[in-house]
């Protein structure tokens, strides 16, 4: 057995590694078909069964309420940024967005070029250190559409609240935070998330749309960005990435075995609790982010002397302990604890950075 890291990278993260068994259990034969998953008609029975028990498993997960189509797509989150615009903003029109960090900045930036975008709350007047409440949102009821960052990636801001937008359809990137605890998809017209994070491999985007928004899309949107177009093909207009399509179904089913969204929550809670407590009664490392702001998903943290953070990787590494540097935009620490990384790698870490510590400081 080759021994596996813990991996806290942001993404492309860590999978379950019963899920890589599988894979590799049946990469060259599946299903006693004498050929790999990879290697078959997308439109095959076997591939289109594949496909539409990973939808139904995800839809149970998530308890999808019947009018809402389950889309897989390419492009990444990214793509979603110009996608939804083309979709949901009437030239005439405009939208509100909420500012939270670094991908909902990239998201109003990708909008802009598609309409009139309005700023409705941003976290900057708290250094992106605490989310605005409702109360200080300037929405506008006439926007097309409401769009916000659930959980920011890079700063550490997770939202632990639903906004309410009325009547105006509420749009969330859910990228580094879906399945992580029980989300009520009908408060959202639309939710969206890069697989890389916490469904799957890169490669893939999952797209959970209100049936009534879809059709309305520009006369100029490319036909392979428009919703309905995926809709009305069950997400195979063109080829879709069938392998990570696939694998993502094998992590759906492993999170049915994990005890649900619900399971994943109460482990989630766990982990990030260890961490962010360790972190708090520690004056060698710190975490900025108000209480009420935190994010489960990514712990980013600083040491008390910045010139440690060398010697600091290079002891994770040594430890197995990967991918612990913050982003190349924020620098510092970040331990990203998806789904997939286990609560014995949460515990390992604290391990080290307490060792560390006592060497150190
Ligand atoms: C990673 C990430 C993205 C970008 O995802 P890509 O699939 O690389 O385009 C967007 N939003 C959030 C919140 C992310 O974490």
């Amino acid at each position: 057995m080759t021994k596996r890291a813990y991996n806290f990278c942001a993404g492309p993260a860590a999978l379950p590694e019963a899920v890589l068994q599988q894979a590799q259990k049946e990469l060259l034969d599946w299903q006693s078909k004498g050929v790999s998953i990879m290697e078959m008609s997308h439109r095959s029975d076997e591939f289109v069964g594949v496909a539409n028990q990973a939808e139904q498993d995800l839809r149970d997960l998530l308890s999808i309420p019947e009018h809402y189509k389950v889309l897989f797509m390419q492009g990444g989150a990214s793509q979603q940024f110009a996608q939804i615009p083309l979709n949901f903003l009437p030239e005439s029109s405009s939208a509100d967005y909420i500012d939270t960090g670094i991908w909902s900045r990239k998201s109003i930036d990708e909008a802009r070029r598609y309409g009139n975008i309005n700023v409705a709350a941003s976290a900057k007047k708290y250094d992106y250190f605490s989310i605005p409440g409702q109360n200080e949102w300037q929405l506008n009821k006439q926007a097309a559409y409401v769009h916000y960052t659930t959980n920011e990636t890079i700063g550490g801001l997770q939202f632990d609240w639903i906004p309410e937008s009325g009547d105006v359809p509420l749009v969330a990137d859910m990228s580094s935070d879906i399945l992580s605890r029980p989300v009520d998809v009908s408060r959202f017209g639309m939710i969206y998330a890069g697989a890389q994070k916490n469904i799957g491999p890169s490669g893939l985007v999952v797209a959970i749309v209100r049936e009534d928004l879809l059709g309305k899309a520009r006369a100029s949107c490319p036909t392979m960005l428009d919703y309905k177009v995926a809709a009305d093909n069950g997400s195979m207009y063109n080829t879709p990435p069938t392998f990570s399509w696939y694998l993502s179904g094998l992590v759906f089913k492993w999170l049915k075995e994990q005890g649900g969204v619900e399971g994943m929550a109460k482990l989630n809670f766990e982990k990030q609790r260890l961490l962010y407590e360790y972190i708090d009664k520690s004056d060698f490392y710190t975490n900025p982010i108000s209480k009420s702001a935190r994010s489960w998903m990514n712990i980013p943290f600083r040491l008390a002397d910045a010139r440690l953070e060398q010697a600091f990787l290079a002891g994770a590494q040594e430890r197995a302990l990967l991918n612990l540097q913050g982003h190349r935009s924020v620098g510092g620490m970040r331990a990203s604890i998806y789904n997939a990384v286990p609560m014995a790698a949460v515990e390992a870490l604290i391990d080290y950075m307490r060792a560390f510590e006592k060497e150190k400081a």
